[in-house]
C-alpha cells in the first residue's frame, strides 16, 4: 500500500471520473457510445468469462472438502435462513420508506405499453429448473443455480467413493480454481477503466429531465439501501464475524462498485469471491458455496426496491393498501427476489409478479422503467454486499473465518 494507490481507490476514482465525464459529455452521446462505452463492455466480458469455470471448479473443491452431506446441509440451512431473513428486512424497509416518502402521490405518468407487456416467468418453472437436464448446456448458458446443483452432486459423490479414485479429479479442479482466481486479479487491474466505461454512458443517457420527476423514488430506494446496509449488515458482521463494519464495507468496496457499475450480481461474482477471501478472510469452502448461491437467490436490494416501487405504483393509481396486502407484498417480493436473476434489469421484470399479487395493473412496471438503471445500480450493490455479509456470518459460525488483523473488531 505504501505510497501506492490501492486498487479500491483506483476503482473509486474510475467511478468518479465516469460521473464527471458523463456530465461534461452530456451533449455528445455518440462519442461516448463509440469510444467510452466499449471499455465498459470489455471489462464486463472479461468478468463474465471467468464466472462459469471459477464457480464450477471452486464449488466442486468446496463441496468435496466439506466432506459429508450433513455439514453441507447445515451450511446450506444457515445460508438460506440468513438470506430469507435479511430479504424480509429489506422489503420492510422498502415499504416503510415508500409510505414515508409517498413518491407516487399526486403524480400522473404516461405509460410505456411495450414494457408493460413483459411478464415474469412462472415460479414453479423457476423451481423445477434448478436441476439441469444437461450439465454441459447449463454451463454453456451460464445458468448459475444449475451449475451449483451439479457441482454439489459431484463434490458429495467424491466423498462417497474411494479417495484414490476421485483425488485426481479434485486436484484438477483445485488447480483450475486457483488459476481462475489469478485471472480475476488480472481482470480487476482493468476495473478502474472498466468502471469508467460503464458509468459515463449511464450519466449521459440519464439526463436530469428523466430523473427529476421520479426523484423521490430514487431517493427512497437509495436511502433504503444505505439504511439496510448500515443497520442489517453492520450488525450481522460485527456481532457474528467480529469484523469492524467500516472494515467490512472497505473490504467489499471493489465488489460493491463493480456491482454498481455493471448492475449484475452474477457478473460481479468473481470480484465478490475475491473480496470475501482476501479482504474478509472467508475460507474458500464457504465463499465458493455461499456466494454463487447468493448471487443467484439473495437480492435484498431488489426486494427493497420492489417494496418502494409497489407502494409508488399504488399511490400513482390512488390505491390504498391494507395490512393484509402489505403481508402479501412481503411474501411475494421475497419469492420474486429469489427468482430474480443476477443480471441487469431482472428485478424490474419480477416486479410485475408483486404488482399482480395485490391486483395492481402491470402497467405499473412502465412507470419506473425510465429510471430502472439508476435504481438497479443501488440495489445490485446491496445484493452483493448482502451476499458477502452472509459469507462472513456463515464462515464465523463454521470456524472458517480468518479475519485479517487490520479488519478485526478492536
Ligand atoms: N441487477 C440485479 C442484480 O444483478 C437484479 C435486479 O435487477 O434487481 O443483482
Amino acid at each position: 500500500m505504501k505510497g501506492k494507490m490501492s486498487l479500491t481507490t483506483k476503482i473509486l476514482l474510475g467511478l468518479v471520473a465516469g460521473l464527471i465525464a458523463g456530465i461534461i459529455l452530456q451533449g455528445a452521446p455518440e462519442f461516448v457510445n463509440t469510444f467510452i462505452a466499449p471499455l465498459g463492455r470489455l471489462f464486463l466480458n472479461m468478468i463474465m468469462m471467468i464466472i462459469v469455470p471459477l464457480v464450477f471448479s471452486s464449488l466442486i473443491v468446496g463441496a468435496a472438502s466439506v466432506g459429508d452431506p450433513k455439514t453441507l446441509g447445515r451450511m446450506g440451512g444457515k445460508t438460506l435462513a440468513y438470506y430469507l431473513l435479511t430479504t424480509a428486512f429489506a422489503i420492510t424497509i422498502g415499504l416503510a420508506l415508500g409510505s414515508l416518502f409517498k413518491p407516487g402521490v399526486g403524480l400522473s405518468m404516461p405509460v410505456d405499453a411495450d414494457i408493460a407487456a413483459s411478464e415474469a416467468p412462472a415460479l414453479t418453472e423457476t423451481l423445477l429448473n434448478i436441476i439441469p437436464r444437461n450439465a454441459i448446456s447449463a454451463m454453456a448458458d451460464g445458468n448459475m443455480l444449475q451449475i451449483i446443483v451439479f457441482a454439489l452432486f459431484l463434490g458429495v459423490a467424491f466423498n462417497a467413493i474411494p479417495k484414490e479414485k476421485g483425488q485426481v479429479f479434485i486436484d484438477f479442479f483445485d488447480g483450475l480454481a486457483e488459476i481462475m482466481y489469478k485471472v480475476t486479479s488480472y481482470v480487476m487491474a482493468f476495473a478502474p477503466i472498466g468502471v469508467f466505461g460503464l458509468i459515463t454512458p449511464v450519466v449521459v443517457n440519464h439526463g436530469l429531465s428523466v430523473l427529476l420527476p421520479l426523484g423521490t423514488v430514487i431517493a427512497a430506494v437509495y436511502i433504503g439501501c444505505i439504511l439496510h446496509a448500515t443497520i442489517v449488515y453492520s450488525t450481522a458482521v460485527s456481532v457474528m464475524g467480529k469484523i469492524s463494519p467500516l472494515k467490512f464495507f472497505k473490504g467489499v468496496a471493489p465488489a460493491a462498485i463493480t456491482a454498481f457499475s455493471t448492475t449484475s450480481s452474477a457478473g460481479t461474482l468473481p470480484v465478490t469471491i475475491k473480496c470475501a477471501r482476501e479482504n474478509l478472510g472467508v475460507s474458500q469452502k464457504v465463499s465458493s458455496f455461499v456466494l454463487p448461491l447468493g448471487a443467484t437467490i439473495n437480492m435484498d436490494g431488489t426486494a427493497l426496491y420492489q417494496g418502494v416501487s409497489v407502494l409508488f405504483v399504488a399511490q400513482v393509481y390512488g390505491v390504498e393498501l391494507t395490512m393484509a396486502q402489505m403481508g402479501t407484498i412481503i411474501l411475494t417480493a421475497t419469492l420474486a427476489s429469489i427468482g430474480t436473476a443476477g443480471v441487469p434489469g431482472a428485478g424490474m421484470i419480477m416486479l410485475s409478479l408483486v404488482l399482480t399479487s395485490i391486483g395492481l395493473p402491470l402497467d405499473g412496471v412502465a412507470l419506473v422503467a425510465g429510471i430502472d438503471r439508476i435504481l438497479d445500480m443501488a440495489r445490485t450493490s446491496v445484493n452483493v454486499i448482502g451476499d458477502a455479509s452472509c459469507a462472513v456470518v456463515v464462515a464465523a459460525t463454521e470456524n472458517e473465518l480468518d479475519v485479517p488483523e487490520e479488519a478485526q473488531l478492536g
